[in-house]
C-alpha cells in the first residue's frame, strides 16, 4: 500500500504510528494510507519554518515573487498529473479538478504582484519635521488547515499569500485526499522555495490541537465544516493567535418571476450537481418567487436533472463523479430521508444509486425536493451531496429574508431580468458573495472570499489585500530628524501633537 508521508524542510518524513485510509472514491476502495502524525512531527516542521524563516523574510519582495512566477509555470506543466491525482483521491472529474487547481493559480498569479502589494504608506510632514510612513511585515509561523473539497485551491489561497509575504507555512491538508498538497509543496521546492518554508504534515484533531496549542504558531487559517471552524477560532484566539475559520454553507439561488429560466435550469443543474454538491459555494437550495415561477421552474428542472449523466472521476462525458467516501454518502441518504420524514416532496430520488461496472464506488444520484419548509432541519443543515431543495417564496421579501435569516451565510445568487431588484437584493441580503445571474459568485483573487454568520469566524477574509493583510503585521513609524537647531520647546510630558 503507497504511504503519504509529511514533507517537512523540503523532504519527506515517514513518521507516525497512526494512519488512516485514503479512498478511491470511484472504485470504492482504499488506494493509500496517510500518516497520521502527532505534535513530535509538528514540531519538526517548525523547527525547519523558524530556521528556514530568517533569510526568507529578508529576501526582497521582488526575488520572493519569482518563485511565484516559477511555480506557476511548473504547475501547468504537471496540470495533467495533478489533475489526475487530485480527481483520484477526491472523486471529481478531471475537468472539475482542473478547474480546482487553476483558481488556487488565479491566488499564485495574485502573488505575483506581492511586491506592490506589500508597500507600505507615506505622509510626508504630518508635523514639524515629522514624517510618517507604514510597513507590513511577515508574522513568522504561520499554519494552514483544509478541508478535502479543494484539496489544491484552498492550499494554494493560503500558502500564495502568506509565502509571498514573507512567511514561513506549514500546511496540514485534509487526510482525505492528502497527496496534490503534498505534490504542490515539491514543486515550491522545485520552483526555488528554500527548504522549510512550506512543509505538509498530516493527521488529524491531535495534530490540530497541537498546531493551536503551539507557541511558535503565530497565525491559523482554517477553512472546514462550521463546528470545527468555530472551535478552532475559539482555541487559537485564546491561545493568542491571529485566526480565521471559514465554516459550512446553504447557498440559496433566487429566481425571479422575470428570470430567463432555461438558463437558470442550466446555472442550476451545474451549481447544484457539480462536483457531487460538495462545494462550499453550491447551490443547494433554489427559491423562486411566486407560483407559476415554482411550477415552470420545477417543470424543466425535473427532465435536465433526469439527464445528468454521474460516472467515474475519469469519465469525460460525466457531470459529477461520487462523494468522498462511504460514510458521506450514507449521510446524504440520510438526509434525503430526513428531509421525506419532514414532509418535503421527494421529485427526483438520488438515493440507491449504482453505475454498472463501479458497484462499490460512491455514488449518489442527482435528488429533487419540492416544497421544503424553513422549519426543516434538512434545510436548516447542510448535506453537502447532490440535493437539491426547492423553497417556494411568495414574493421577493420573502426570498430576502430566506438566506438573510439561515445561518449560513456563505454565497447566494439571483437570477433577474431586472436591474432594480437585482441591486436591491445585493444591497440588503445578509449574505458575504452575492452573485447577480452568475449562480457560483466566488470572487476572483485580487478580491476576496469569505462568507458571513456562521460561514465565517473572524474578520479578514481570504486573498486579495485582505490576505495580505491577514498574513502581516503593519508597523508605523512616526521620524524626526533634527536638524541641530532650536528645538520645539515642548513639554515631554505631554502626550505630542502634531498640532
Ligand atoms: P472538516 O471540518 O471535516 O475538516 C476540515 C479540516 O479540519 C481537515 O483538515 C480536518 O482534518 C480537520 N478536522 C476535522 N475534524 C476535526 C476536529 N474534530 N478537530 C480538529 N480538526 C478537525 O471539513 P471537510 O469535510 O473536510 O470539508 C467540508 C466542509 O468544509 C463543508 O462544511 C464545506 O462547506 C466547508 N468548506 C467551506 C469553505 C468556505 O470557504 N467557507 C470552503 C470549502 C469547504
Amino acid at each position: 500500500m503507497r504511504q503519504i508521508d509529511h514533507f517537512i524542510g523540503g523532504g519527506s518524513l515517514a513518521s507516525g504510528e497512526r494512519s488512516g485510509d485514503v479512498f478511491n472514491p470511484s472504485a470504492g476502495e482504499v488506494q493509500a494510507n496517510v500518516r497520521l502524525g502527532t505534535a513530535a512531527d509538528l514540531q519538526k516542521a517548525v523547527d525547519a519554518a523558524n530556521a528556514a524563516l530568517p533569510g526568507w523574510a529578508a529576501t526582497n519582495p521582488q526575488r520572493r515573487a519569482r518563485v511565484m512566477f516559477n511555480f506557476k509555470a511548473l504547475v501547468e506543466k504537471n496540470m495533467e498529473e495533478l489533475a489526475a491525482t487530485l480527481a483520484s483521491e477526491h472523486g471529481k472529474v478531471i475537468a472539475d479538478a482542473k478547474g480546482d487547481i487553476q483558481r488556487g493559480l488565479e491566488v499564485i498569479e495574485f502573488a505575483c504582484g506581492i511586491p506592490h502589494a506589500l508597500k507600505g504608506e507615506y505622509t510626508q510632514g504630518a508635523g514639524p519635521g515629522i514624517d510618517v510612513y507604514s510597513m507590513r511585515q511577515p508574522l513568522g509561523v504561520c499554519v494552514g488547515i483544509t478541508p478535502f473539497n479543494f484539496p489544491a485551491m484552498i492550499p494554494m489561497w493560503m500558502f500564495g499569500v502568506a509565502i509571498a509575504c514573507g512567511n514561513a507555512f506549514i500546511l496540514k491538508p485534509s487526510e482525505r485526499d492528502p497527496s496534490v498538497p503534498v505534490r504542490l509543496a515539491e514543486l515550491m521546492t522545485e520552483a526555488g522555495l528554500p527548504d522549510g518554508i512550506l512543509n505538509v504534515v498530516h493527521g488529524d484533531k491531535e495534530m490540530v490541537d497541537a498546531i493551536l496549542d503551539h507557541p511558535d504558531v503565530k497565525a491559523v487559517s482554517f477553512v472546514g465544516s462550521s463546528d470545527i471552524a468555530q472551535y478552532i477560532y475559539s482555541r487559537g484566539t485564546a491561545n493568542g493567535k491571529r485566526v480565521q475559520a471559514f465554516g459550512g454553507a446553504k447557498n440559496h439561488g433566487i429566481v425571479m418571476p422575470d428570470a430567463d429560466l432555461d438558463q437558470v435550469v442550466s446555472d442550476l443543474t451545474g451549481a447544484a450537481f457539480g462536483s457531487a454538491g460538495e462545494r462550499c459555494m453550491a447551490l443547494p437550495v433554489v427559491v423562486p418567487v411566486g407560483e407559476k415561477t415554482a411550477n415552470d421552474l420545477r417543470a424543466k428542472l425535473i427532465p435536465a436533472i433526469e439527464a445528468l449523466r454521474v460516472g467515474v472521476s475519469t469519465d469525460p462525458e460525466a457531470h459529477y463523479g461520487p462523494v468522498v467516501n462511504e460514510a458521506h454518502k450514507n449521510r446524504v441518504e440520510d438526509w434525503i430521508q430526513t428531509c421525506v420524514d419532514e414532509g418535503g416532496e421527494l421529485v427526483v430520488d438520488g438515493r440507491g444509486f449504482t453505475l454498472q461496472g463501479h458497484e462499490k464506488g460512491y455514488f449518489v444520484g442527482p435528488t429533487l425536493f419540492d416544497h421544503v419548509k424553513p422549519s426543516f432541519r434538512s434545510y436548516q443543515e447542510e448535506i453537502f451531496g447532490p440535493v437539491l431543495q426547492i423553497v417556494r417564496a411568495a414574493d421577493f421579501n420573502e426570498a430576502v429574508r430566506l438566506p438573510s435569516e439561515h445561518q449560513y451565510g456563505n454565497g447566494v445568487a439571483i437570477f433577474t431580468r431586472n436591474g432594480h431588484a437585482a441591486r436591491e437584493f445585493a444591497a440588503r441580503v445578509n449574505v458575504g458573495m452575492v452573485g447577480v445571474n452568475v449562480p457560483i459568485p466566488v470572487p476572483v483573487a485580487y478580491h476576496t472570499f469569505g462568507g458571513w454568520k456562521r460561514s465565517g469566524f473572524g474578520d479578514t477574509n481570504q486573498h486579495g489585500m485582505e490576505g495580505v493583510k491577514f498574513w502581516t503585521k503593519v508597523k508605523t513609524v512616526t521620524a524626526r530628524w533634527p536638524d541641530g537647531g532650536v528645538g520645539d520647546g515642548g513639554n515631554a510630558f505631554i502626550i505630542p501633537t502634531m498640532g
